[in-house]
């Protein structure tokens, strides 16, 4: 087995490590290489429904926080494509999910140190280097960037039943030939992706329209995201290194009292399938049952003959209800995937609630030298806060993590004159 060696190893090549490395690309010092397992690159690609749209600026994409005059930027990729003067004519209020989807696959494919249809199975260190080992050879590493996100989640009463055809998470939804003609179509989850699920089906007519559609969520009310100037000061450097110096408990109850700032639905989503709803009602005269059920808690689910049955507790008065349906599409979000490859050195890594214990610059406490930097990305929510799953401070965080890699001050913030003092001010 061949022996290769790199000061920068990324496991993992969605947007975490694709920005580390559209960053990286060309660098002088930082020899780097990324590997991902899936064949070829994709981003949600079961879940790119038409008119979907991105949830952030389009200028928070892999480059541009860190670098604005670098190639990997979307501006660059609608000029190389031919199609900026296009775009601005199109005046998008959003990007389109899709095109946002052919621009990192341009960044993936445009970038020769990433390697597809190559899983990492182990990372361990031999005194002097961390030695990755993949599915198809052995590289020796000085550091490693942990970029693997996230996989589905579905409620474990429900996970043993899934068959991928009649009873599934959502990221399979637009996979295949889908035919949810005529059936009653159950959707649990009232997030962005179960809203987007419900509008596609209600959007659907002729042979290709449910004969009904219910949609159950756990929140009191079909939610909105906080889009609103404020609330998007919590997707800032600013906000992310305030909240890492939080303690434990009031940082938990602050994710909990702002997820909406994150996990609610667009606005223009909810618009969309309240004015659908009208539509089929007083205009169409549609025949599809639609029914819309919030503060519900779907507890179990089971096969009779015919239909999967699924029970779901009111989470107010407490009646169990108990539907029919022929298909159920779990929109049930998505937890932190697993990271058994570093399962060698699981005892030299620090924890804190859950999550492997970062230091400020995303680098894993652990015993080894100080040279040598496990960084960690998207999987530590509990710590860094909203904005970590999210797009929008990828490629800051990326510059933080080169930067340590290359033993170089801090920088200033780009946010370190924004307008909220979240830390209480110094005494006079
Ligand atoms: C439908 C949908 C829409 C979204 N839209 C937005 C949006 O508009 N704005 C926003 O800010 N966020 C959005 N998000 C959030 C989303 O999580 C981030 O956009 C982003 O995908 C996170 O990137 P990541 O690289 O951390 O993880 P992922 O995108 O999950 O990528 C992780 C990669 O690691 C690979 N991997 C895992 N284990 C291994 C291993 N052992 N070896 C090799 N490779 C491995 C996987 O194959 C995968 O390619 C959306 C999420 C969904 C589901």
């Amino acid at each position: 087995m061949s022996s290769e060696h790199y000061q920068c190893t990324g496991i993992g090549c969605g947007p975490s490590n694709l920005s580390v490395a559209a960053l990286l690309h060309n660098h002088p010092r930082i020899r780097n290489i990324v590997f991902d397992m899936k064949p070829s690159f994709s981003w949600h690609e079961g879940m790119m429904l038409p008119g979907t749209s991105l949830q952030v600026s389009m200028f928070k994409d892999m480059v541009t926080l860190a670098d604005p005059m670098n190639r990997f930027s979307y501006v660059s990729y609608l000029h190389q494509h031919g199609r900026l003067l296009p775009f601005l004519n199109a005046r998008f209020e959003q990007v389109p999910r899709l095109e946002f989807a052919d621009y990192l696959k341009w960044v993936a494919n445009t970038n020769e140190n990433i390697h597809f249809g190559e899983r990492v199975e182990s990372v361990d260190f031999d005194g002097k280097h961390f030695v990755i080992e993949t599915s198809k050879r052995r590289v020796q590493s000085e550091n490693v960037v942990v970029g693997v996100g996230t996989t589905p989640f579905v409620p474990e009463f429900a996970r043993t039943r899934l068959d991928g055809e009649t009873h599934f998470h959502i990221h399979e939804f637009a996979k295949g030939a889908r035919r949810f003609g005529g059936r009653r179509v159950l959707v649990v989850g009232g997030g962005q992706s179960g809203a987007e699920a419900v509008l596609e089906l209600l959007r659907r007519t002729g042979d290709d329209a449910p004969s009904e559609v219910s949609w159950l969520s756990r929140r009191e009310n079909f939610h909105p995201i906080d889009d609103s100037p404020f609330a998007n000061e919590l997707f800032t450097p600013t906000h992310s290194n305030y909240f890492y110096e939080q303690g434990t408990a009031f940082r938990a109850d602050f994710l909990k009292r702002n997820v909406l700032a994150s996990d609610g639905i667009s606005e223009h989503t909810l618009r969309d399938i309240y004015q659908r709803m009208y539509v089929m009602r007083y205009i169409e005269r549609s025949p599809m049952r639609v029914r819309l059920m919030p503060y519900r808690d779907a507890n179990e689910v089971w096969r009779a003959e015919d239909a999967w049955m699924l029970s779901a507790r009111h989470m107010g008065s407490n009646a169990q209800e108990i539907l029919a349906a022929d298909m159920i599409v779990w929109a049930t979000g998505f937890r932190s995937a697993e990271q058994s490859f570093l399962q060698p050195l699981n005892t030299r890594l620090e924890r804190e609630d859950g999550e492997i214990r970062i230091d400020r610059d995303y680098a894993a406490v652990w015993d080894g030298p100080s040279n040598r930097q496990i960084f960690m990305l998207n999987s530590v929510r509990r710590q860094r806060g909203l904005a970590d799953p999210n797009l929008s401070l990828t490629a800051w965080r990326s510059q933080i993590v080169i930067d340590r890699m290359l033993g170089q001050p801090r920088r200033a913030e780009p946010g370190d004159d924004l307008f909220v003092n979240w830390a209480a001010l110094e005494s006079i």
